[in-house]
């Protein structure tokens, strides 16, 4: 069933939100990073311990930086499907996105069936094969 208006002025709202709350996160996580950059120099003659926790706390920081930056990039993609008009559509088969799916996932780009088809496939090729 495809999407009515008012399911996709909600899911839009949902993004919107969820836009302004990862780029707050992501200012945070990146203020963290510098401040500990900063203590990081300024402590030049502290031991070594010390130093790699520091190092350790900044990739954190980075690390979620970076997760927070990638949901924001599949945020960004779906506001810009709303704007087009192809939200909701499947990416694989074209067919409609379940509206409960999208209530879970607003950034999701494929109906359940293609989604684990297409995970079951990433799957294998991530296996060896030996
Ligand atoms: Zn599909």
């Amino acid at each position: 069933m495809e999407l009515s208006h008012d399911q996709i002025k909600e899911l839009e709202a949902v993004l919107l939100a969820r836009r302004k709350a990862l780029n707050a996160e992501v200012n945070e996580h990146l203020q963290q990073t510098s401040a500990q950059r900063l203590e990081g120099s300024e402590n030049t003659v502290g031991d070594v311990g010390d130093e790699s926790v520091a190092h350790m706390m900044t990739d954190l920081s980075l690390a979620e930086a970076t997760r927070d930056i990638n949901e924001l990039r599949d945020v960004e993609a779906a506001l810009q499907r709303i704007a087009e008009g192809g939200y909701g559509e499947c990416l694989d088969c074209g067919g409609d996105i379940d509206h409960a799916r999208l209530m879970a996932y607003p950034t999701a780009t494929r109906c359940v069936t293609c989604q684990s088809q297409h995970e079951k496939t990433y799957a294998t090729q991530g296996m060896p094969s030996l």
